[in-house]
């Protein structure tokens, strides 16, 4: 196909409003971006970015940690990012379960050899933090990890009281931010969360690809005394820091148009800043579960639990009469809206509405809510 004719079928793409869980829509100016001419990676010119990049996340991420960069991957490879380089063969983790992403920590760290003490939480509530303290109390793990917003579930999780525990007995926190970062306050230092990582499709409003992550200099001096080298080659943070570190020294290619979008990105959102950000994502969960209910859908997880994010729902009869799959399947192709279905455990019962960055505001709220009276009559 000649280039004209890729970018003629490009142009047929239909247009989304994406609800789900992620991606959520991409921010215009972000879009607009990547776009623009390639530089080399160790251009002076592009080099700027990458410190303003680095610089942004900074402040989104509440973190000092000169180790602060955007890894040239997905939030999966961010939470792999997290966990091999802090664990090693036969070390202990706590891992707090309770949802899809508590889950994929934990397998992770297994396939790493560590050994992993799962604490688990019905799907829908929130880790107990005295059972996760229990747990840290009697294994004294190295590392204890959890997800701060667990996007399977709709849940935010207690972070406080898990961290300050895990500190006290002398272990780094991991803490997969992919839901909240730049849609929830996130504040790793005053935490005390020692690794932590993203995703830029989520609350950030850029594509998916890239894995804001960030190491306390304690996680750095626990990478630096390991027995043996990191297995990921691609993921040693100690290779990463040439090239995000002062000296730009070449790791890997870093990805030019992908990195042009974040710092855009991170424009947006730091004009809007951290609070107001915050307040309308909430605003939008409101405006979502009130003007859902009169249709029937009740939210799974309690008022003080609920991830502002990520709205799960119970579903009514009409939905369910219908089939769940076939009304998600009508709003896409019929209205352009794009909702999740349930994960894991929760597949068929719930659906995972996301009002994620640009996408959190009343109008989505309007659009989906017309959009499904007009779906089911
Ligand atoms: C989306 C998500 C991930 C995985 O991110 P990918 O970009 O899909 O690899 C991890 N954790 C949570 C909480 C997520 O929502």
């Amino acid at each position: 196909m000649s280039n004209a004719a890729t970018l003629g079928a490009m142009r047929d793409l239909p247009s989304r409003l994406l609800l789900g869980p992620g991606p959520s829509n991409a921010h215009p100016r972000v879009l607009q971006a990547m776009a623009q001419p390639l530089l080399g990676h160790l251009d002076p010119a592009f080099l700027e970015l990458m410190d303003e990049a680095q610089d942004g996340l900074r402040t989104l991420y509440g973190t000092s940690n000169a180790f602060t960069l955007p890894l040239s991957a997905t939030g999966s490879a961010g939470m792999e990012a997290c966990l091999c380089n802090l664990l090693e063969p036969g070390d202990d983790v706590v891992v707090g379960i309770a949802g899809v992403f508590g889950g994929r920590m934990a397998e992770v760290a297994t396939r790493i050899g560590a050994r992993v003490t799962r604490v688990e939480a019905e799907w829908g509530t929130a880790l107990e933090p005295a059972a996760m303290a229990e747990a840290i109390g009697s294994v004294r793990p190295k590392v204890v990890a959890f997800v701060h917003a667990e996007t399977s579930t709709g849940v935010l999780q207690p972070v406080d009281e898990i961290a300050a525990r895990a500190r006290a007995e002398g272990a780094l926190v991991v803490l997969d931010c992919v839901t909240s970062l730049g849609g929830l306050p996130v504040e790793l230092d005053a935490k005390g969360i020692d690794a932590a990582y993203s995703g830029t499709q989520k609350c950030l409003s850029c594509p998916p690809g890239l894995s804001p992550v960030s190491f306390s200099e304690r996680a750095l001096e626990c990478v630096r005394s390991r027995a043996r080298p990191v297995q990921s080659w691609y993921l040693d943070v100690s290779l990463l820091a040439g090239y995000y570190g002062g000296e730009r020294v070449y790791h890997h290619t870093a990805p030019i148009s992908a990195i042009y979008g974040l710092v855009e990105g991170l424009r947006v959102a730091l004009e809007e800043g951290l609070p107001a950000r915050t307040a309308r994502h909430v605003a939008a969960q409101t405006a979502l579960l009130e003007r859902l209910a009169p249709l029937g859908f009740e939210p799974l997880v309690e008022p003080a639990h609920r991830l502002p994010p990520l709205t799960t729902l119970r579903l009514p009869a009409a939905v369910r009469d219908r089939g769940e799959a076939a009304v998600r399947r009508a709003l896409l192709d019929e209205h352009g809206i794009e909702v999740g279905g349930g994960l894991g455990k929760l597949a068929g019962d719930v659906w995972r509405v996301g009002l994620m960055g640009e996408n959190a505001r009343l109008e989505s709220v309007e659009r989906l809510v017309s959009a499904l009276e007009s779906v089911l009559g």
